[in-house]
């Protein structure tokens, strides 16, 4: 969840900074004129510079805002380049019609605004920039033609506009490239990802249940004795093993005693689900395959009577559940909570007691594991000294 958030976040700075290059292109114009104009190179009255100016001012913090305030991001493309790009031709287009001594320039900044283009758009889109930017300079030629503004001969104008169509079309074909250059790259990133998902996914998930290894699972009990002996948090595990499963085997055959694993599995999962719907707050809630018949369910901000109360949860059932083709099915839980101090192997040990004493008190039961004396929590103080012990050796 927030990863997703993370990656937009990214995605819209990258935004912004494109933006703001774009910006800095305005600001070059902007100036030029400035400049231009106070030292009397050009014709046209401040008045036409400044109705050009505004709206382009305008253009740019209506942009600015658009980014800025995420509403982009309810756009089909929140990078709205074709948008910024098509206005930033037209802007050019304008611009040479009102200072016609920067006409040469033209070409230039018509690629310039096109390169924008090419880290983001569709090939189709983008011959459709090129031949806009065509379209903008015949129809400015002609309206100064019909103006009888215009100072080349007309031979001249076709000439310049089989030369501007020959390189718009080349950076049409050159977008294009890239563009598909982009694409394998975003395919390949995607595959990617997806490969390394699927990798992750078998190398913590058991095979036949989709639990989490017993490999995945201590390193995520190391994570957790690592918050509790920091920072005083509580969690505990539920260690839970199938009744007389040897007998399910032997009588019903392998592959049923596997379908029943596997059922087993997703029930309690769902049940684990269940409360994460009463307690949102604890979400990371795990369940791992331990041995064989045996699973575990971590329980973070979980103390010994809430995770009593999710290891009777799931007791029950499984025993008001009727498996595969009608089995009757049992568990006996072991639940103990993690004493700041100890080592994992020693809560495992002392869940796995809990276990057997479940086992031993006729089965289908749940039994609490008592605190670990020797490494009692105490004060704070003490936990903080007995974490720096820990990670001493
Ligand atoms: P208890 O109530 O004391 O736990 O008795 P139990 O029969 O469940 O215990 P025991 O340890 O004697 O037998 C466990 C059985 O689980 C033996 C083994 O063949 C079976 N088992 C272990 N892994 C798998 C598996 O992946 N699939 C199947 N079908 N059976 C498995
Ligand atoms: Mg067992
Ligand atoms: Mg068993």
């Amino acid at each position: 969840m927030s990863d997703q958030r993370d990656k937009i976040q990214q995605a819209q700075q990258l935004r912004m900074q494109r933006f703001l290059m774009s910006v800095m292109l305005y600001g070059i114009w902007a100036a030029m004129t400035i400049v231009a104009k106070s030292l009397d190179m050009l014709q046209a009255p401040s008045a036409v510079l400044w109705a050009l100016g505004l709206p382009v001012a305008v253009n740019v913090a209506v942009f600015w805002w658009l980014i800025r305030s995420g509403t982009n991001l309810r756009f089909k493309d929140p990078s709205m380049t074709f948008a910024q790009c098509s206005i930033g031709l037209t802007w050019v287009v304008l611009f040479m019609f009102c200072i016609p001594e920067w006409r040469d320039l033209q070409i230039s900044v018509y690629l310039i605004v096109l390169m924008f283009g090419v880290f983001q758009m569709q090939a189709r889109e983008f011959s459709m920039m090129a031949f806009m930017a065509f379209a903008g300079f015949v129809a400015l030629n002609l309206v100064e033609f019909a103006l009888d503004r215009n100072q080349r001969s007309f031979v001249a104008f076709l000439f310049q506009a089989g030369a501007v169509g020959s390189l718009l079309i080349w950076a049409a074909f050159f977008g294009n490239h890239v563009g598909s250059l982009r694409e394998r790259l975003q395919r390949r990133n995607e595959e990617l990802r997806e490969v390394v998902a699927k990798v992750t996914h078998l190398a913590e998930r058991d095979h036949l249940t989709q639990a989490f290894n017993r490999r995945s699972i201590l390193e995520t009990l190391g994570v957790l004795r690592e918050g509790a002996l920091r920072y005083s948090e509580v969690f505990s595990i539920v260690i839970l093993d199938l009744d007389f499963f040897k007998q399910i085997n032997d009588r019903f055959g392998h592959l049923t005693g596997d379908d029943v694993l596997t059922e087993f599995a997703s029930r309690a999962r769902s049940e684990l689900r269940l409360l994460d719907e009463i307690s949102p707050v604890v979400r990371a809630r795990q369940l791992g395959r331990y041995g064989g018949e045996e699973f575990i369910i971590i329980l973070p901000r979980t103390d010994l009577r809430g995770a009593m109360d999710c290891a009777e949860r799931i007791r029950r059932s499984t025993v008001d559940h009727q498996f595969g083709q009608g089995l009757d099915v049992t568990v006996s839980a072991g639940v103990a909570q993690f004493s700041a101090g100890e080592s994992i192997e020693d809560l495992l040990r002392r869940a796995d007691d809990a276990m057997y004493q479940a086992k031993a008190a006729g089965r289908n039961t749940v039994s609490a594991a008592e605190h670990n004396q020797q490494v009692s929590a105490g004060s704070r103080s003490e936990v903080v000294r007995l974490a720096d012990y820990q990670s001493d050796d």
